[in-house]
């Protein structure tokens, strides 16, 4: 039986916040420690729109099958700043050296 439009479009939604948790996951996004400023919890609501709406989907997956732990988020990521923004607030699982 055909998928309704409800299932399809969770089903790309769920796929896309998957491809966002490894995302942050591999960059070394880590926010539970801390409270994070009201600017930045806007930030993170917004990635997920970007996430959702982003044309790159094919090359992430790509990009994080062969990507290695701390590397920085690709250029083509939208969420590129955002993420870089996080980690430099401290909010990551790297130690610092
Ligand atoms: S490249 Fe696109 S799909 Fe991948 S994490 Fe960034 S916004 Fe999401």
């Amino acid at each position: 039986m055909a998928k309704s439009i409800f299932e399809t479009t969770i089903g790309a939604f769920e796929d896309r916040m998957m491809l966002r948790r490894r995302m942050l996951k591999v960059t070394g996004v880590e926010m539970k420690k801390r409270r994070i400023p009201e600017v930045i919890e806007d930030e993170i609501r917004d990635s997920i729109i970007n996430c959702y709406e982003c044309k790159s989907g094919d090359a992430c997956m790509t990009w994080l099958e062969k990507a290695e732990k701390g590397a920085p988020p690709p250029e083509f990521c939208p969420n590129r700043d955002t993420i870089l923004r996080i980690k430099s607030m401290g909010h990551t699982d790297e130690i610092e050296k």
